[in-house]
């Protein structure tokens, strides 16, 4: 199903991820991302959702700019095969020179079979994206471990597939809203060779991605009992612990806790990051971060051009310095710059 003929295909077609008619968070920055995109070249903004219970999907999108919107009700929820025939059929009707979905899970078992099925690019995990004026989407992300940032464009066939993943683009609130014409269509039958038997909701303890506030170990953490010091001061502050890889790597702290490229993205409003250098990888996870105060006995460290409160200096002093003044109530005390 090889498409060639690149000027055929127009606009850019946003995956609406949605669970039981829940959309998820990722759609509207995906939305707010593709018409900042969509923008350069004077084009359109389409969704497609498929799922069960899709009645509530539209209002929830109220206020994106979407010319107009696909709903596949299906008597399944998430069935790979199926949706990927779905996305197929829809991908064919649209024409999309750029097709946008959110790298989790989901998105990422679905993006790799249409870009298989239309023999086309895809990128995963794009941590920027841009549009050249013929309508070539150049699509951004660490490679070769995070040595380089390469620019990934596929010039000769559409559509182009690319993933997201939540809290690397902003959910701009300043999208024009426009009242999208809505689309029922009939779903094309499942395929029976496979079947989910039962979803099992699993809980997972101490989210890091809905913190406020964030306390990150880094290998500056010279043995795992001291991530007790850490975790007292998150508490303290009412937030979490969270790591870089360097830590679960050595097994201190578990993958659900890892912020970066291959953990989780957060947004959260403050971060105390303690012995983090600052890698590509890790900052890749945590760009949206408001506040970022920053420890690290390297004043080169690369963490420091991002930080807003560049704390220059050893963890074991700072970090019991604040526990105390916390316990003292004089929280206000807290950061003094060092660098
Ligand atoms: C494909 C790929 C994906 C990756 N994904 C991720 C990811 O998702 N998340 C991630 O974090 N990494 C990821 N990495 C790994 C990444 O390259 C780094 O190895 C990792 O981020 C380093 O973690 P760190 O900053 O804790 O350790 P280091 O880079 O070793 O930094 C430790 C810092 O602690 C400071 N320090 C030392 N002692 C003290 C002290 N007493 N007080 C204060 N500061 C001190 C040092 O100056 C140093 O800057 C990935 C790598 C690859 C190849």
């Amino acid at each position: 199903m090889r498409q060639t003929d690149t000027a055929a295909w127009s606009g850019i077609l946003v995956y609406i991820e949605c669970r039981q008619g829940n959309v998820h968070p990722v759609v509207r920055e995906l939305l707010a991302e593709a018409w900042r995109l969509a923008g350069k070249l004077g084009e359109d903004v389409y969704g497609v959702a498929v799922g069960r219970g899709l009645e509530a999907v539209p209002g929830q999108l109220a206020g994106c700019p979407l010319a107009k919107l696909w709903l596949y009700e299906t008597e399944d929820e998430y069935n790979p095969l199926h949706y990927e025939k779905i996305m197929e059929e829809c991908i064919e009707e649209v024409r999309p020179s750029v097709v946008l979905i959110g790298g989790t899970q989901e998105g990422r078992a679905l993006a790799p079979r249409l870009a298989v099925a239309f023999e086309s690019g895809l990128t995963a995990d794009c941590t920027s994206l841009d549009i050249e004026e013929d309508g070539c989407l150049v699509q951004i992300r660490p490679a070769f471990g995070g040595n380089v940032m390469a620019s990934i464009v596929t010039r000769h066939t559409r559509p182009q597939f690319a993933t997201v993943r939540q809290g690397i683009m902003e959910a701009s609130c300043g999208m024009p809203a426009k009242a999208p014409e809505i689309l029922r269509k009939c779903v094309p039958p499942a395929d029976d060779s496979f079947r989910i038997l039962e979803v099992e909701k699993k809980e997972v303890p101490g989210g890091i991605t809905d913190a406020k506030l964030l306390v990150v170990a880094g290998r500056g953490v010279k043995k795992k009992e001291d991530l007790e010091m850490l975790e007292e001061l998150a508490e303290l502050l009412g937030g979490r612990l969270a790591s870089s890889r360097a830590l679960v790597e050595k097994g201190w702290m578990p993958p659900q806790c890892q912020i970066g490229l291959s953990g989780s993205t957060v947004s959260p409003e403050y971060m105390i990051t303690c012995g983090v250098s600052g890698t590509v990888q890790f900052m890749a996870g945590m760009r949206h971060t408001k506040n970022i105060v920053a420890v690290n006995t390297d004043p080169d460290a690369r963490i420091f051009e991002i930080a807003h409160y560049p704390v220059c200096g050893d963890l074991y002093e700072i970090v019991p310095e604040m526990i105390k003044r916390l316990k003292a109530g004089k929280g206000d005390e807290l950061v003094e710059i060092h660098i």
